[in-house]
């Protein structure tokens, strides 16, 4: 297959929303920038188009899709009911980085929701999405536009090295904002239930709607509880490479990787350093890279997935990586690295 891939400019924006969104009506793939992560969009409510979400991607069939609508109005369509916490949620947080579940209606299909009775909504922030959910019918199914497994693709060139040739479209709106995917919470019974942290936090979650519970499959991952989120319990958002996450005092972890790099090269493997900016200096040998600024978060939310990229194509055996228990992002973006780690953490 020929992927069109286009850039966006003010000029052709109308153009490229127009084609893209004949070609979601018509059941083909779609990828698209937005604030979190590119995503690979098809008409939710077809379930041939979806099903080559799932081919292009790699995807596990039982891992669901969430659905992307443009404006709230949509949303009683796919839903049996709205949940009153759906309404503040929605008030306070869309578009967003927000998906919710709910319990789906006889609109869709099967095998958008991975033969589940729940369906997740996102309304995206990003004006290119919205403009493009509108043209393609107004319910996009979208997961990440990586193929299953790889590092979720926070700029146009990660989609093109997994999806060329796999779709039909890929719309280029540069580096994304936020660089993780969306926090997802359970509205489909009792108590509200987090099953993906993302930028919208638990905290700030029950601000709105009192309380929010975290997923224990998140916490513990080989305790016998599994995630809840079907596609939380595969090792997803993984490099190439083995990863090592080391935990503790800023020196000591310095200390600490400096000697398992050390033990790497005198081995002849080629290690990598994953770190923050104002740690760099403290690495002399091996491949370091800086993600970001722990005075900024957002640049090392941002960065993370680019940066593990970057590993994978410079052929590195093993990635040591500093922890980054940020004020806002940290528990999002320490459950991104602890899944790409495959949980492999020292304490020190
Ligand atoms: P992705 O679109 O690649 O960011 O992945 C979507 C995530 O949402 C996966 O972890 C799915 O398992 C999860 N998800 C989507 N729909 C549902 C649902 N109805 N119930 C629980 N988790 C869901
Ligand atoms: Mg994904």
């Amino acid at each position: 297959m020929n992927t069109k891939i286009v850039r966006i400019s003010e000029d052709r924006e109308e153009k490229w929303v127009e084609q893209s969104g004949e070609i979601l009506q018509h059941g083909g793939l779609v990828a698209f920038p937005t604030e979190t992560v590119y995503g690979l969009g098809a008409n939710a409510l077809d379930e041939k188009a979806a099903a080559k979400i799932y081919a292009a991607k790699g995807r596990p069939s039982d891992n669901p899709l969430i659905v992307h609508i443009a404006d709230f109005s949509a949303l009683e369509k796919i839903v049996e009911k709205i949940p009153e916490e759906a309404l503040k949620l929605a008030e306070a947080f869309w578009p967003g980085p927000l998906t919710m579940i709910m319990k789906k209606s006889k609109l869709v299909p099967d095998g958008t929701t991975g033969g589940l009775d729940t369906v997740a909504v996102r309304m995206p922030k990003h004006e290119i999405a919205l403009k493009m959910i509108r043209a393609g019918g107004g319910y996009i199914a979208a997961p990440s536009a990586n193929t299953s497994g790889r590092p979720s693709p926070t700029a146009a060139e990660h989609v093109i090295e997994d999806m060329d040739g796999k779709i039909d479209m890929i719309l280029d709106g540069g580096s994304v904002g936020i660089g993780l995917e969306s926090t997802i919470i359970d509205l489909s019974e009792g108590t509200p239930v987090i099953l993906r942290p993302g930028f919208i936090t638990q905290k700030m979650a029950e601000q709105v709607i009192g309380k929010v519970e975290m997923d224990a499959g998140l916490i513990r991952p080989d305790a016998n509880i599994r995630p809840k989120a079907p596609g939380m319990k595969y090792r997803h958002y993984a490099p190439k490479a083995s990863m090592i996450l080391v935990r503790g005092e800023r020196e000591q972890v310095s200390e600490k990787i400096r000697q398992l790099v050390y033990e790497e090269l005198k081995q002849g493997k080629n290690p990598g350093i994953l770190c923050a900016e104002e740690t760099a200096d403290t690495y002399t040998e091996g491949i370091v890279k800086k993600i970001g600024t722990l005075h900024d978060e957002m640049t090392i939310s941002r960065h993370l997935y680019g940066v593990l990229r970057e590993f994978d194509q410079e052929g590195v055996t093993s990635i040591f990586s500093e922890t980054f228990e940020t004020p806002v992002l940290g528990t999002a973006i320490m459950n991104r690295l602890m899944k790409a780690a495959g949980y492999q953490l020292i304490e020190v």
